[in-house]
Formats: C-alpha cells, sequence, structure tokens
C-alpha cells in the first residue's frame, strides 16, 4: 500500500519520475559494478605493475556491447590516477574512444592533447601536413624525452582497425624498445568484436595481447539487479514497478546480455511514461520503448545507407510481386528517374542480402506451383519509418512525391 501513498506525495509535491537523469545515460559509471570484480580485479594486477616501477603488459579486452567493459576499465584508471597522485607518481592514462574520434588522425590528436604536447610546444600541433607516422613519432619522441609512463586505452579500438588498418597500433605496440629507461607506452585496447584479432597483422597481434581478457554477457538475472540497483539512484520511490524492471531485464537478456540495451530500455521507458504523465513507469512503457529503439535504430541505418541501398529499399515498398527480376527493374527505372547509372543486378542482389542481415527487409521463398520457387523479397519495417528515412535526402523527396 506504501506504493499508493508514494504516488499521492509525488503528485502533491510534483516530483518527477526520474529524480537523477544522468545516471540513465548511456557514459554514467556506478560506484559498484556487481558481476565484474573479477575483471576489475585482473585489470587492476596487470595495471599494478606500474607502481614497481616497470611497465605494465599490453592487454586486450574483448566482449560484446554492454558488457560493461568500459565502465569496468573506467573505474579501474579512476582509482589508479588517484592511488599514484597519492603516491607521488606520475602516470599518465589517456582514454581514447577510437569509434568517437572518428579517424587515426583525430586519435593521435587526443592522445597529444591529453599528454600536453601541444602545450609543452607552445603551440597546437599540427599534424596537418604530417604523414599518420611522423604524428606517432612526434607522441613517441615527446614520451621519451619526458620519461613518462603512459598506459593508452584505446577504446572501440576494433572501430579503428577496421577503418584504418593497425599501422599505428603498430609503433606504439614497438615504441618501449626504443623508449631506454624510464619511459614506457603500455596499451589497453578495448574491443567490442571478438573476431577482431583475426585483423591483426601478427606482429601486432602477439604484442598487443600479452594479456587477454573476456567480458561475457550477463545473464537475465544479473541484468534484472543490475538495473534495479540503476532504477534506485535513477527514480523516485515508487515511480518503476518491479514488473516494468524484471520485463527490461528479459528483452535486454534476449539476444546477449547487453546492459546497455537494458539501460537504454529504462531510460525511453522513463520519457515516455512522463510524456504521458503517468504515475509509474510500468511494462507497457518498456514494450513502447522497445519499439521507439527499434524503429529509432532502423531509420538511422537507412538515413546513413549508400544512395543505391536506399534505391533499392524504395524499390522494394514499389514492387508488386517483390521478385527479385521485379526489384531489379523498379529500382533501375528509379534510377534512371533521378538520372543515375543503376548497378548491375548481381550488386542489387548483394545489397538485398546484406538488407535481410540487418534485418530490414525480408525474403521468403515460395512456391509457384509447377513453375517452381521463388524468392519474395519484402520490407521488414514499417513503410512509415522507410519514408521517414528517405524524406530529407533531395534524390528522394521528389521520386516519392511523384508516385503515391
Ligand atoms: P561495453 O563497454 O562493454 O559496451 P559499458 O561498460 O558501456 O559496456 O556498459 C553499458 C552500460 O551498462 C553502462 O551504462 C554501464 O554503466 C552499465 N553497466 C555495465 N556493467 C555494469 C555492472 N556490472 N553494474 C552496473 N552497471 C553496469
Ligand atoms: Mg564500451
Amino acid at each position: 500500500m506504501s506504493d499508493i501513498d508514494n504516488i499521492f506525495d509525488r503528485a502533491a509535491s510534483g516530483k518527477s519520475l526520474v529524480k537523477k537523469r544522468e545516471t540513465l545515460t548511456i557514459d554514467y559509471v556506478p560506484e559498484k559494478l556487481p558481476f565484474r570484480d573479477q575483471e576489475a580485479a585482473a585489470l587492476a594486477q596487470t595495471l599494478s605493475t606500474v607502481f614497481k616501477g616497470a611497465r605494465p603488459s599490453n592487454l586486450l579486452l574483448f566482449g560484446k556491447p554492454g558488457t560493461g567493459k568500459t565502465a569496468v576499465v573506467k573505474t579501474v584508471v579512476d582509482r589508479l590516477v588517484k592511488k599514484s597522485g597519492a603516491l607521488g607518481i606520475t602516470v599518465d592514462v589517456p582514454i581514447i574512444n577510437a569509434k568517437l574520434a572518428n579517424s587515426a588522425y583525430k586519435m593521435l590528436f587526443e592522445i597529444a592533447e591529453h599528454l600536453g604536447l601541444n602545450k609543452e610546444e607552445k603551440k597546437v600541433v599540427h599534424f596537418t601536413g604530417l604523414s599518420m607516422g611522423e604524428a606517432t613519432d612526434r607522441i613517441l619522441q615527446f614520451i621519451q624525452n619526458k620519461k613518462m609512463r603512459v598506459i593508452l586505452v584505446i577504446d572501440e579500438i576494433d572501430s579503428l582497425v577496421d577503418r584504418n588498418g593497425d599501422d599505428v597500433l603498430y609503433s606504439f605496440t614497438r615504441a618501449n624498445e626504443r623508449m631506454g629507461k624510464g619511459g614506457f607506452v603500455s596499451l589497453i585496447g578495448i574491443s567490442n568484436s571478438l573476431t577482431f584479432k583475426d585483423k591483426l597483422d601478427p606482429r601486432v597481434r602477439s604484442s598487443l595481447s600479452e594479456e587477454e581478457t573476456v567480458f561475457n554477457p550477463y545473464t537475465v538475472e544479473q541484468l534484472r539487479q543490475i538495473l534495479s540497483e540503476r532504477a534506485k539512484l535513477a527514480f523516485s520511490e515508487g515511480a518503476i514497478t518491479d514488473a516494468a524492471i524484471n520485463l527490461c531485464a528479459a528483452m535486454a537478456g534476449r539476444e546477449h546480455g547487453d546492459a546497455r540495451k537494458a539501460i537504454d530500455l529504462l531510460r525511453v521507458a522513463a520519457e515516455l511514461a512522463e510524456r504521458e504523465h503517468a504515475l509509474r513507469v510500468e511494462e507497457k512503457h518498456v514494450r513502447a520503448a522497445q519499439e521507439k529503439i527499434e524503429k529509432d535504430t532502423n531509420l538511422e541505418v537507412i538515413k546513413n545507407a549508400t544512395t543505391h541501398t536506399k534505391f533499392v529499399m524504395l524499390a522494394i515498398t514499389k514492387s508488386k510481386n517483390g521478385n527479385t527480376g521485379e526489384v531489379y527493374e523498379v529500382y533501375s527505372s528509379l534510377c534512371r528517374q533521378a538520372e543515375q547509372e543503376p548497378l548491375t543486378q548481381r550488386r542489387v542482389t548483394q545489397i538485398i542480402s546484406e538488407l535481410d542481415q540487418l534485418g530490414l527487409v525480408s525474403t521468403d521463398i515460395v512456391s509457384q506451383g509447377r513453375y517452381g520457387r521463388s524468392q519474395k523479397i519484402k520490407v521488414a519495417v514499417p513503410l512509415a519509418t522507410v519514408k521517414d528515412a528517405l524524406k530529407d535526402d533531395p534524390t528522394f523527396s521528389d521520386l516519392m512525391s511523384s508516385s503515391d
């Protein structure tokens, strides 16, 4: 019955459902990280070498998204920096997100910023005009001259390698050979992709993974406990039901135990409940949140697709019987209307199978009686989502208004 009192009290005091909104953002790192004690201890153990005056081993952390890698590293690094301050030992620990930095060049710039290269040289280092190798060299030279102890954390390191290859990593892993006494660079790489290592040159691979830690997905029960803790921080008393929390955990645990997805659900469910002035967050808000997140994700994927992928998507929505040949005809005619050269049918078939893998289209095999069987291609997201995604692209606004 205290729930009812809470509802009345909240309404009377005009309090909102969410009392500490920042705890629902993805960057928020809570004080405690249950179920990650071992991983955190292993990382601390590796890094503790720095307090013995030696170089910690390079380390690779792997795990699917939302398994707590970034949160664990931030927590351990935070403690390490505090401890080194207390002990009077200077350690520099730049944490760079390779995906956000968006290019190897930008990443090097951020490292230089963090290490104070720019201040030191009394001007912002204009890497512009330097090759990647020269820019890396400047950073390493600086570390060597100053005998700095650097633990370089590269989060989402897989996206760096996908985009720029592993040259930069090669230079960093080789750096210690020339450092001499005093300075060093240790590399902590964090990867969402489990097959990331396969993409590395064998020399970089063996050097980077002197040690490895794998983060396993959370179980639904673990997600439930993580969410309950988070909900206590985030929500006013009684502003969310246990059933809603359980549903977030169950939904996030369905594919793999992804705490990020679970917290996203919690946040969006809260926003939807607030928007309708609900008295508390319930299961229906979680279900609506799931739909919204899915829709937003699909929307982004289509928006950011290549022009020809968009043509293919639109062609599928306009095709009558959805067989490959007809989709290709519609696609070609859309291209011609937009005065663009169509791709080959083979390439379009490839695009269709990519879209299939992303869950944006579905292909069914249908029986044609004595004519055998054929493929029927359909768009797997609401038509409105496709239109929404294409409406701001000038190539498509005309095409869409012209017909329907
Ligand atoms: P990853 O880097 O593996 O993709 P994150 O560390 O970003 O995952 O975690 C995703 C979200 O889940 C973050 O908001 C983080 O605070 C939270 N989280 C992950 N693991 C835990 C845990 N064990 N306890 C509490 N919160 C967690
Ligand atoms: Mg992460």
